[in-house]
């Protein structure tokens, strides 16, 4: 998608410090972080919401969560804990509409969230 701010982040149109890639998933540090470590983990097929999730392209999604579990470990939050969410829609907060998981750890997150 040509105007999709993470496709172009996926095209190195825009640069972003990246944290891991596999042949489906591309993770790197969001520009605005809400924690200590706070990811953005998302596919490289370009999907706009969960609404768009079917059984041809929903598989990537477990490859998300390990992905989030891999930096996780990396970065010593396994075992302190950490939260991935997924906003659907703009009144959920979604503000890019390419599937993303936020991985947020280092500090105290409450429940339920704002
Ligand atoms: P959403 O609100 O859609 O769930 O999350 C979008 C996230 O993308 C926000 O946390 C925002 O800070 C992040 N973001 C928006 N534009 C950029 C960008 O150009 N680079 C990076 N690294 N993060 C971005
Ligand atoms: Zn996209």
């Amino acid at each position: 998608m040509s105007d999709c701010i993470f496709c172009k982040i996926l095209s190195g149109e825009i640069p972003s410090k990246a944290l891991y890639e596999d042949d489906d998933v591309f993770a790197f540090e969001d520009l605005n972080p809400q924690a200590p470590l706070h990811v953005l983990i998302i596919p490289k097929t370009h999907i706009e919401t969960i609404n768009n999730l079917d059984n041809h392209n929903s598989a990537v999604i477990g490859k998300l969560y390990l992905a989030a579990k891999k930096i996780a470990f990396d970065a010593g939050y396994s075992n302190e804990g950490y939260r991935v969410v997924m906003n659907c829609g703009e009144a959920a907060g979604q503000t890019v509409f390419h599937i993303h998981l936020h991985l947020l750890a280092g500090r105290p997150l409450n429940w339920p969230p704002g």
